[in-house]
């Protein structure tokens, strides 16, 4: 397991970014992280219950009810240190007792988060935690980072690595499906972890590490591999790492001369929009072609914090696309995914993929039917502009890549001429060529 010395580590080496800051709000003057003695101040706190008075149906927390939380659960805590990602990730909540402080935990959460068997670590940010309903164990947001029981049950067809990364990795750490792409998996720390993830079998459990060594290996496969054009940088959160780590890993896939296009995956802009610091972007910008995938799944993380992350990638020319993993019970209505991608649209990304949920162990919970997916497109397509549709897709169990699905529009054929159908259910004729 990471330990909090080994994080602060990672960071050890990043330079006082407070000359290159012009938002006030930004990291501590002297580069510092600040903790805060959490237990200290938690303990004299009310219960959740008579904080807020949330009904279920209005889960959504507001602006002013995130004020409250702020100043009940953190009263002494800055400005600048809530807005700094280092203090963030420092006073993120890794222990069931901890949550049970700021939300009132279901039974089933309460076992969940304090039982062993979820190979998958706890962590939420502060941040994160102020945009979860303390009343609601439904609330969307929520169930995507708060354990239940539901982690615990193996379904049929389920596995630990559904997409069978393993067996396509060259080099630890690399992943080459594809022709011309790879995956590079830079380490196995998320500032939040998202219930669903599709590699909960490695990620959080400290065993993969970002060191030179590690990269070296990966590199020199990419430059030996010729027909490798783009590399997607994911792991764990590829922004977790401080900016000169990342910019040496950057420039140094820059320097061969193949690697067209590099992409970053990342949540950071969702659950930790204070890492978008003006530095990293200013870092960032000097690696073009570069492009951003972007980890979405509800509107209510399309919040302020988030616009002005997105804002400041696209001001610094990064394409920005959407990925959103079909959820149930969070984001698997035509209703919530149309608000999710116009939401995502106003800050800027293009949404890209939906993804089926991977069948990967204790996911039954969150897993809806393909019909379900199907619809949604169905729901959307028409309905709003193409621009804000995104790429149905599953990502084939066993290695097969991503295969899209689009509801049937062409309904039948007579003569030459094809019968299809539009958004509103009625039949056209187009005169194909023979
Ligand atoms: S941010 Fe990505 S890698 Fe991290 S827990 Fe969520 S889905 Fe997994």
């Amino acid at each position: 397991m990471h330990t909090q010395a080994d994080i602060i580590n990672f960071w050890s080496h990043i330079p006082d970014l407070s000359d290159s800051l012009t938002d006030e709000d930004e990291e501590p003057p002297d580069g510092r992280i600040k903790t805060l003695d959490a237990d200290a101040c938690l303990l004299k706190i009310p219960p959740p219950a008579t904080l807020f008075s949330l009904p279920s149906e209005a889960s959504s927390v507001s602006p002013s009810q995130r004020n409250t939380f702020r100043k009940t659960f953190y009263p002494g805590v800055t400005a600048k240190q809530w807005n700094s990602w280092h203090w963030q990730v420092a006073n993120r909540i890794r222990r069931g007792d901890q949550l049970g402080r700021f939300l009132q935990l279901s039974k089933d959460e309460e076992l969940a988060v304090n039982g062993t068997g979820t190979t998958l670590p706890l962590s939420i940010t502060p941040y994160y935690l102020s945009l979860l309903n303390p009343t609601d164990p439904e609330h969307p947001l929520r169930r995507s980072v708060v354990p239940t029981t539901g982690e615990l049950t193996q379904g049929p067809g389920e596995a630990d690595d559904p997409l069978g990364e393993d067996n396509q990795s060259p080099v630890p750490g690399l992943v080459h499906r594809y022709p011309d792409r790879v995956l590079f998996l830079v380490h196995d720390f998320c500032s939040t972890y998202c219930r669903y993830c599709t590699r909960s079998r490695v990620v959080g459990h400290g065993t993969i590490n970002p060191t030179t060594a590690r990269f070296e290996r990966m590199l020199d496969y990419i430059r030996r591999t010729k027909t490798i054009r783009d590399v997607l940088i994911s792991g764990g959160d590829p922004l977790l790492l401080s900016d000169d780590r990342l910019e040496w890993l950057l420039s140094s896939l820059r320097k061969i001369p193949h690697v067209e296009v590099i992409r970053i995956g990342t949540k950071v802009p969702a659950v930790l929009p204070q890492r978008i610091t003006p530095a990293l972007v200013k870092m960032l910008r000097r690696y073009h072609p570069l492009y951003m995938s972007l980890h979405f799944i509800h509107p209510d993380e399309c919040t302020p914090e988030t616009t002005k992350a997105c804002a400041r990638l696209a001001g610094a020319g990064i394409p920005l696309g959407s990925q959103t993993v079909l959820l149930r019970g969070i984001n698997d209505t035509a209703e919530t995914m149309k608000s999710l991608m116009h939401g995502v649209m106003k800050m800027r990304v293009r949404p890209y993929y939906l993804y089926q949920c991977d069948p990967i162990t204790g996911s039954a919970h969150f897993r809806t039917s393909v019909k379900k997916g199907l619809d949604i497109i169905q729901g959307l397509r028409g309905f709003t502009s193409g621009y804000a549709i995104p790429t149905y897709v599953i990502d084939a169990p066993g290695g097969g890549g991503k295969i899209p699905l689009l509801p049937d529009s062409v309904i039948g054929k007579e003569g030459s001429d094809l019968l299809l159908r539009n958004y509103e259910e009625r039949c056209f004729r187009y005169p194909d060529v023979v």
